[in-house]
């Protein structure tokens, strides 16, 4: 039978991720029932789950971890301070563990190793400690950014005061001007925009870790588990194009194809039109292209090898042939800095399409 190992449970963080929990799953229905929600309090929740979400995604995530991008004092100051507020540790901390999950993905070394299962994946990892802990050695750039210590150092207090003393503060302002009862307010807003949203913002960041490594599709690489989902993008805030993401870090965009559900891109892109951020790091089409046609071929090949038989073969077989001509010609141009056109590019994108299709139908009908 499986046993916990209790001498290495991390009491802090499991009191704090339980504690939360059971006052998010108990007490706010409570209070919902018995006092109702005013929009005023839905929509300072709203906004404390998207700026503490945010501050993940476009800050702890693509800024810091990744440097997708350069940021100015105020994107940087917002994104600690809100990112802070998510109690998902400090930025510093947040960047090592993520920086190792990119380098060792599903291997030991991961900390939230899917091959470990989806509980380790999603939660289980931040339960127990590691023996011993592992170094901080990969956040060296990082330790350079005063504001990036500075957060490190007064994490805890930041998250408590913005996260949860605030949220309370305002809740009894905005009931003692509107002539209700300010104590009802303050336990409004502590519930609802403190703790329900640090549960909320929580779960939605660890669905990055277990979610995103479990269901929706491989387009890009098979070589990790990591996949693409656009339910999993409307949940956390565009992160859900995960096998993207594996595949091309450095990008500053996670949804890259233009009708993807990736608010953390729109946000970026708009702060460079307004100056507080530059130097976005895109990766050209091509060799973006290149990724899918060569996932499209590997799995066109594998298929045919199973359908050999079969007199459905001759189509396939032709498509991949196609593909593969494309594929080299593509490959080429990349490695020679060619530019194609975009009506080229377009052309191979939409037969890579067909064909992923083709096979999607043939395993649904097999
Ligand atoms: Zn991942
Ligand atoms: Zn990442």
């Amino acid at each position: 039978m499986y046993r916990i190992p209790f001498d290495r449970v991390n009491w802090v963080t499991s009191s704090f991720l339980i504690g939360t929990a059971l006052i998010a799953l108990v007490g706010v229905p409570i209070y919902l029932v018995k006092f109702g929600l005013n929009w005023f309090q839905f929509a300072m929740f709203f906004f404390y789950v998207t700026a503490t979400m945010m501050s993940i995604t476009v800050g702890y995530h693509r800024l810091f971890s990744h440097l997708s991008f350069k940021a100015k004092l105020p994107v940087k100051l917002f994104t600690l301070i809100f990112g802070a507020c998510a109690f998902e540790n400090s930025c510093l901390n947040w960047a090592s563990d993520h920086r190792r999950h990119h380098k060792h993905v599903d291997h030991d070394e991961d900390p939230y190793d899917i091959s470990k299962g989806f509980f380790w994946a999603h939660i289980g990892w931040l339960l127990f400690k590691l023996d011993p802990e592992p170094p901080m050695d990969n956040v060296a750039d990082l330790r350079k950014d005063k504001l990036v210590i500075w957060q490190h150092q007064y994490v805890h207090w930041i998250g408590l005061v913005v996260g949860l003393v605030i949220p309370s503060v305002i809740g009894y302002g905005y009931n003692h001007v509107m002539g209700m009862d300010p104590w009802n307010g303050a336990l409004g807003g502590f519930l609802l925009a403190g703790v329900a949203r640090i549960v909320v913002a929580q779960h939605c960041t660890f669905f990055i870790n277990s979610l995103c490594h479990t269901v929706g599709r491989q387009p890009y690489s098979t070589s990790h588990s990591a996949r693409d989902s656009a339910i999993m993008a409307l949940l956390t805030f565009g992160e859900g194009y995960h096998n993207y993401h594996h595949e091309f870090q450095h990008d500053y965009r996670n949804g890259v194809k233009p009708w993807q559900w990736d608010p953390s891109k729109w946000t970026i892109w708009t702060l460079s039109k307004l100056g507080l951020v530059d130097g976005l790091r895109r990766v050209p089409d091509g060799r973006i292209l290149l990724a899918e046609m060569g996932e499209a071929r590997r799995k066109a090949q594998l298929h045919l090898a199973e359908i050999s038989t079969h007199s459905a073969a001759d189509t396939m077989h032709e498509l991949v042939e196609k593909l593969s001509a494309n594929y080299h010609e593509l490959e080429k141009a990349v490695a020679d800095r060619v530019q194609l056109s975009r009506e080229v590019l377009n052309r191979w994108q939409d037969e890579t399409r067909s064909l992923m299709r083709e096979l999607r139908r043939a395993a649904a009908t097999a």
